[in-house]
């Protein structure tokens, strides 16, 4: 397969603390690689932006250390390295107070694109709109990025809103979920609305349920005292395994355009039932040969953040009443893989005889191996009568697609060339956010009220065994967390 890279406009990006570790790791190696891959135009300009002292040399120094530690591209030309640092420049400025703003303000081009990556914590971007306007950096060429958290519940998330809406229209905010750049999560809505095979199956008369799983081999290691504020339910369910369930659940849009999809996850978001308490585990793993228990790294002997989260959420419309959605997502446990499972119906009748349940279960996995598997029901091969097997037919895009099947564009890669390309699809809109939350907040209002202790669960096991009684009591299993 032929690659078919469009290079972008020409632009100026600004990253707000792009000496920090998000920088460092994933957006300026992501800005190399689509620099060798020849989609950055050679005019398009970077400009890191903290409160260190520096000069552009040796912000250049830091970048060419990043980019060998965390990865460049895997193929790219002798000396294009030094091209693209050439097209870094770097200014001391403060979020919070005059210094390098004026500087900044000279530096930015007006006839580009303009972007502006809030790359800072949360706190700061009230700060960083406002002297963006002061210095009359937020015209209809200007975009800005904000990262996660956005918001560690409604009040707040809205608070974030109106602090960016007083000076950038929500045409311009690109509220990044990695996740949503995944090629797999943007995969699930070219299975369900580019093929005629699966959309009329896609209800609750044919679907049993679904099973989405996010599991993470790491634990919170030095992240522990921030990680320890959030927990599973604000660090990935409000978010990430919120968008998932979004893309699975909603309803097609008329098209491919950032509104249309996006309204179509609001009202998916809308439609959640709030969750029973019986119908959520949380879990903190324990100490184990992968290294110190939670609570010893969250530095605090009595915490009560969970560290695993696995729930039962019901969508009241008329496509999904009836199908239970089961989330989980947790650290340290047996093996790191993010799978989204449809588990269809079993057939009304076998004309067979046979007493064995056989279903079709479609699995799209995220990573790794990233991929989409059908279980489908035939034949054992032999004689001695029918007698029917479950065998996956399996399409690992590595595998069918070849090299370009592995392309492993990471995911921040593709979301920046989106903010320049100016198409928010794959961003969420700050209603959605603000939905999201309010749907959150009662859950972990319930927990803080009745002093929930999460069970706890061996590193490196699949979790804690109410879990699994949770599906027990339905009758169903979950899928087992391997790679
Ligand atoms: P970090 O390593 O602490 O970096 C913070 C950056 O902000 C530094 O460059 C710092 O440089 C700069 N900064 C701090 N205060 C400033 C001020 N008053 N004015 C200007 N610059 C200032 O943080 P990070 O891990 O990169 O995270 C950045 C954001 O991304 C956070 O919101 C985080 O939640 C989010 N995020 C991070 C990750 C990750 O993997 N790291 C993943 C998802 C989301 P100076 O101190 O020199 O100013």
């Amino acid at each position: 397969m032929v690659s078919r890279v469009i290079p972008v406009d020409p632009f100026d990006l600004v990253i707000f603390g792009g000496t920090g570790d998000l920088a460092r790791r994933k957006i300026l190696p992501g800005l190399f690689r689509r620099f060798c891959a020849g989609q950055m135009p050679k005019d398009a300009r970077i400009i890191g932006a903290a409160r260190a002292d520096m000069d552009a040399a040796g912000y250049r120094d830091m970048v060419a250390e990043a980019i060998a530690e965390f990865g460049g591209a895997r193929a790219c030309e002798d000396g294009t390295l030094e091209e693209f640092l050439d097209r870094l420049d770097y200014v001391s400025i403060d979020a919070r107070g005059e210094k390098g703003w004026q500087d900044l303000a000279e530096m930015v081009r007006g006839d580009v694109v303009r972007a502006f990556y809030f790359s800072v914590g949360p706190s700061l971007f009230g700060d960083l709109a406002e002297r963006l306007n002061t210095h009359g950096m937020t015209d209809a060429a200007t975009r800005i990025v904000v990262e996660k958290p956005f918001g560690r519940d409604l009040a707040s998330a809205k608070a974030l809103n109106r602090d960016l809406a007083a000076y950038f229209d929500e045409s311009q905010i690109y509220r990044i979920d990695h996740y949503l750049g995944k090629e797999t999560v943007q995969n699930l809505m070219a299975v369900r609305f580019g093929n005629m095979l699966f959309e009329p199956l896609w209800n609750s008369q044919y679907v049993d349920h679904i099973q989405i799983t996010v599991a993470e081999t790491v634990g919170v290691g030095g992240r522990g005292e921030y990680y320890d504020r959030s927990g599973a339910m604000r660090d990935m369910v409000q978010n990430h395994l919120m968008q998932l369930l979004c893309l699975i659940a909603m309803e097609p849009p008329s098209k491919f355009d950032p509104d249309a999809v996006r309204d179509e996850k609001l009202k998916v978001i809308r439609a959640l039932d709030a969750v029973e308490p019986h119908h959520i585990v949380r879990g903190q793993y324990e100490a184990g040969a992968e290294g110190p228990g939670y609570r010893e790294e969250a530095g605090d002997p009595r915490s009560r953040t969970e560290s695993y989260i696995a729930m039962k959420v019901g969508i009241s419309n008329w496509r999904w009443a009836g199908t239970p959605f089961y989330l989980r997502t947790g650290k340290r446990l047996k093996a790191r893989s993010s799978e989204i499972t449809v588990v269809f119906k079993e057939l009304n009748h076998s004309i067979f005889g046979e007493q064995q349940d056989h279903r079709n279960v479609l699995s799209i996995r995220l990573q790794p191996n990233e991929g989409i598997t059908l279980g489908v029901t035939i034949k054992e091969p032999g004689p001695g009568g029918m007698r029917l097997v479950d065998v996956p037919l399996d399409m690992t895009f590595a595998d069918a697609l070849g090299e370009e099947g592995a392309d492993q564009t990471d995911a921040y890669e593709r979301l920046i060339m989106d903010v320049i390309r100016g198409n928010q699809t794959l961003f969420m809109r700050g209603d959605e956010v603000e939905a999201a939350w309010a749907w959150t907040d009662p859950i972990i209002e319930g927990w803080e009220a009745r002093g929930d202790v999460p069970k706890t669960y061996d590193s490196g096991s699949e979790g804690p065994v109410d879990a699994v009684q949770m599906l027990a009591r339905d009758t169903r299993v979950w899928r087992k967390v391997a790679p």
